[in-house]
Parts: C-alpha cells; sequence; structure tokens
C-alpha cells in the first residue's frame, strides 16, 4: 500500500525519525536523571497530505488500519492517538494545522523496547513542521512529542524517547541530562558495537502498565527524601531510610544514574559492559521491571565470548537486550545467543545489527 493508493492523491512532504536503543540509565529519565541512548537504522516514515474533507484520516502499514477524527473527536484510542495528540497539541502552540492526510509505514520493531511510539511521534511533528515551514526546532519537537505520549496515549513517560528519536544517530551514543536537557555526543567504546536481541515477549507499556507505577514510586520516594527528584541523591546509602519498595525503586535510579556519569568518562568497552551487567541486576532485582525471558537472554548474552555486557534496554516488562560486543562479531555471537535462546524454550530475533529493514 502506498499513499497514492489510500488517499487518491499525491503526498505533499514527508518526514522519517528513528527508533533508538539505550545503552545505559533505564527509568532515570523521569527522574530528571542521565541517559546514554543511540540510533537504530529502522526508522519510521510519516507521508502528509491535505484531505479534503473536515477530518483527519490516518493509514498505519503496519496494523493495515484506517482511522477518521474529526478536530472535535475526543482523543482516539490505539495508533492514532499518538497522531491526534501530535496534532492537538500543534494547535494548542497555536498553529493552524488544516486537516491532514497522513500515511505511516515503519521498520521500527512494534512494542520491542526500541521506541517505535516516539518514532511516530517525531516523524509525524517533522512531517507537520516541514509541510507547514513550522519555527520549531529538534528538541521542541521531542518535547511536544513527549507531551502527546503522555496526555493523549496514557504513558507518564520521561524525555528520553523522543529526544533520542529526534536528535541521536546511529553512530555515537547520545549523552543526554534529561534535567537541563545539556547533551553530549560520545563515541562508542573503542573496538565495540552493538547487538540488540528481542526477547519475544512484547510489552505493552500505556496506561494501567506497571511504568506509571514504578513513576508513582519514585516521586514519592523523591518527596519522602525532600528532593525535587531522585537525581538530586548522589549517595546510594541515602535510599536506605526508605520503606520497601521505595527503596529498591530508588537504589536503582540512583546507580543507574551513577552507572551513566562513569560510562562516559571514556571507559574500556570491558568496564561499559561492566556497568551493563550491573544495570541488569539491578532493573532485575530493585526496580523489577524485567520478565524471565529477558533474564534468561541476557544471561545467554552475558556468558558469550566477546560479549562485554548486556542488559534489558527500554522500559521493560518484555521487550529486547541489548549487548555490547566485541566489533565485527556480532553474527557469530547472535547466532550462538539465538540457539542457546531458542533451546532454553523461547523464540527470539536479532534486531540490530541485522534488521529487516521493509
Ligand atoms: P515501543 O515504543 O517500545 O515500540 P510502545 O508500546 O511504547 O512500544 O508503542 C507502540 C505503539 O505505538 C503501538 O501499539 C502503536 O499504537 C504505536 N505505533 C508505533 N509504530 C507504529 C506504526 N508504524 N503504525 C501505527 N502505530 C504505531
Ligand atoms: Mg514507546
Amino acid at each position: 500500500m502506498n499513499f497514492q493508493e489510500i488517499f487518491n492523491q499525491k503526498p505533499e512532504t514527508e518526514a522519517s525519525a528513528p527508533g533508538r536503543v539505550n545503552l545505559l540509565g533505564e527509568h532515570t529519565d523521569y527522574n530528571d536523571g542521565f541517559v546514554l541512548p543511540t540510533a537504530i537504522p529502522q526508522r519510521t516514515t510519516v507521508q502528509l497530505g491535505f484531505s479534503k474533507d473536515r477530518q483527519h484520516h490516518f493509514y498505519s502499514v503496519e496494523f493495515n488500519d484506517r482511522a477518521s477524527f474529526f478536530d472535535s473527536d475526543r482523543a482516539p484510542k490505539g495508533f492514532g492517538s499518538y497522531i491526534f495528540g501530535c496534532i492537538k497539541l500543534l494547535q494548542e502552540e497555536g498553529y493552524k494545522i488544516p486537516t491532514l492526510n497522513v500515511f505511516v509505514t515503519s521498520s521500527v520493531p512494534i512494542g520491542s523496547g526500541l521506541s517505535s511510539s516516539a518514532a511516530l511521534e517525531v516523524a509525524t511533528l517533522k512531517a507537520v513542521r516541514s509541510l507547514l515551514n513550522l519555527p520549531l526546532d529538534d528538541v521542541r519537537i521531542a518535547q511536544i512529542g513527549q507531551q502527546a505520549e503522555i496526555q493523549y496515549a496514557g504513558l507518564n513517560c520521561g524525555i528520553m524517547d523522543q529526544m533520542a528519536s529526534s536528535l541521536a544517530d546511529t553512530n555515537s551514543m547520545l549523552f543526554l541530562d534529561t534535567r537541563s536537557l545539556e547533551r553530549r555526543v560520545v563515541p562508542f567504546p573503542a573496538g565495540a558495537e552493538i547487538l540488540v536481541i528481542d526477547s519475544g515477549e512484547t510489552h505493552k507499556l500505556a496506561a494501567g502498565s506497571g511504568y506509571n507505577q514504578r513513576r508513582a514510586e519514585c516521586e514519592s520516594a523523591a518527596q519522602m527524601l525532600g528532593v525535587k527528584a531522585l537525581r538530586d541523591i548522589t549517595d546510594p546509602q541515602a535510599v536506605e531510610v526508605l520503606p520497601e519498595p521505595l527503596r529498591r525503586r530508588s537504589r536503582h535510579v540512583v546507580t543507574e544514574d551513577n552507572r551513566v556519569l562513569e560510562a562516559v568518562q571514556s571507559v574500556s568497552a570491558k568496564r561499559f559492559g561492566e556497568l551493563m551487567n550491573a544495570s541488569h541486576a539491578s532493573q532485575r532485582d530493585d526496580y523489577e521491571v524485567s520478565v524471565p525471558a529477558v533474564d534468561a537472554l541476557a544471561a545467554i548474552l552475558q556468558e558469550i565470548p566477546g560479549v562485554f555486557g548486556a542488559r534489558l534496554t527500554g522500559g521493560g516488562f518484555g521487550g529486547a537486550c541489548v549487548a555490547l560486543i566485541e566489533s565485527g562479531k556480532a553474527d557469530a555471537i547472535a547466532s550462538v545467543a539465538i540457539e542457546r535462546y531458542h533451546r532454553a524454550g523461547y523464540k527470539g530475533r536479532i534486531l540490530v545489527p541485522n534488521p529487516v529493514i521493509a
């Protein structure tokens, strides 16, 4: 299916945005902390045309689904909520948005923790920016995308995914202070590259999931500790006064921030990998966002020679593992990992660096 076949017109413009994988700094962004993502090669593309009636029309190739809305409609459910949210928020910023035909196609894995949702928001916003020449920079685009996800998709997310999708590239990591939005491009550790394997357990992050609950726990913990956000705590000992489970949740956030800050000090690939392994244990034991399949996959990866470290990446409750591996060994390591993972009774698939680009 293409734009012409769905809307019977040619697109006026298009924009695309990548998914992302986070190397370190998980669940720190909504605590004003530090993150270290990179863009993945897979991208979401949004094409736009002017709709001839008074409704917006959205079509997604991946969902093979169409949705139509009046401006005055309440927020829709499903994939339309992300696009509708972006349009609504631009209107709230004071921009006059005509009714649009929106065509979405993507090679970003959906629901695997590589942020297809942010890629959809950022691609939508960049396409509308291009169509209407809106004076929005890439940071503003990320902020509006985040608000679309919070207000319209019901996920009380931080800013990492949209900042990574809007600003990161595939050749380096984006070290981001999510409080100040100060950022620095950081090279991968010497001699290392990235491997991402999907656990086969699709996560569901939006409303009703443990994600929003974790965020609320962090806010309670910060309040009890008398700080604006957990980012303001640097000594892990300081969280020991909290009751459980707030103590373990906070311990994860504080130690995770410290791991990111160490990782950007030009550490070796070996040390970076140790920090990733520690991050996985912390997500599993203290933050409790892993699942047995992901734990099995991380453990398998961590044992393979040539792997510096591996961890759950993304919001958790399923999703993918990212590993830092010796450059040039991706195929060999991936096939051993997949073989062992399948023998353990699970079904995984390689997402990076061997993507099946649609
Ligand atoms: P992740 O961002 O980790 O992939 P989320 O649960 O946050 O997972 O977001 C996935 C949701 O984003 C999908 O259920 C869908 O609503 C929307 N989405 C992402 N990519 C597309 C796409 N190509 N077409 C339509 N909807 C999409
Ligand atoms: Mg998402």
